[in-house]
């Protein structure tokens, strides 16, 4: 009998928000996204779901612009929340949990050191508690580098938080595609003497992420790396409704 292995057939980058951050350097262009994988037997996988509804506006930015939310990004390409049947939590920040609870028919997967850290009331994760704590979701815990199917593996990324994880996807024309997330945000932090930002928890652990990434990079021969929050980057790939097959 012959066997046929289920991978990821399409890879679609959902951007959530453009937006245009004062740093002191000057300005930084950053997007807000999430990703939606299909495999060829119809699985649906997202992985994180954006700022939630009821977020603060951050103080001394500028407001978002082209703000669609993933369960509108969802609708665009004909679904529903009930259609997504495993959801990727990279990490519990407030721009990447706001819509985790609208995902009831899924199930999540998350590092447990990083699900341990948040659970434990971590104040970092308390603002999007109610949206990933939610007593309906089904969590799955994960310890380190994980394939969670054939071509989908998550990638343990600490460094921006403890238990990050970034995201290696094997397509059938593109090869390999890797979602950086947080790990690197923008692109040209992607070096192995790379600075962290305030928002990084531990420097060290970020520099051995970064360099543990550039490394797959060249051993697997990754052809597209999408940075987290790259606003240079992002309207250079292709984006929903087009996807990487
Ligand atoms: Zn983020």
């Amino acid at each position: 009998m012959a066997t046929s292995i289920a991978g990821p057939q399409k890879l679609y980058l959902l951007q959530l928000s453009a937006s245009t951050v004062p740093v002191p350097s000057g300005t930084l262009e950053m997007v807000l996204g999430c990703y939606l994988v299909e495999t060829d037997d119809e699985r649906r996988i997202l992985i994180d779901t954006g700022l939630p509804p009821d977020a603060p506006p951050s103080p001394g930015a500028p407001p978002a612009r082209d703000v669609k939310t993933v369960l509108e990004q969802l609708g665009e390409l004909g679904l529903r929340p009930a259609d997504v049947d495993m959801l990727i939590c990279t990490h519990f920040d407030i721009d990447h949990v706001g819509y985790h609870d609208a995902f009831t028919n899924a199930e999540l997967i998350v590092q447990r050191r990083h699900y341990e850290l948040a659970r434990s009331g971590h104040p970092r994760f308390a603002a999007a508690r109610t949206h990933w704590d939610h007593p309906a979701l089904r969590y799955r815990l994960v310890d380190g580098d994980t394939e969670i199917l054939p071509g989908l593996t998550v990638l343990e990324t600490s460094g921006h938080t403890l238990g990050h994880q970034s995201v290696l996807i094997r397509l059938p024309r593109t090869g390999p595609v890797l979602l950086a997330i947080d790990a690197v945000m923008i692109g040209r932090l992607f070096t192995t003497d790379r600075p962290a930002w305030p928002a990084d928890d531990d420097a060290d652990a970020l520099r051995a992420s970064t360099r543990k990434l550039l490394d797959l990079v060249e051993r697997e021969k990754v052809g597209v790396v999408v940075f987290g929050h790259d606003g240079k980057q992002w309207p250079t790939l292709k984006r929903a409704p087009e996807y990487y097959d």
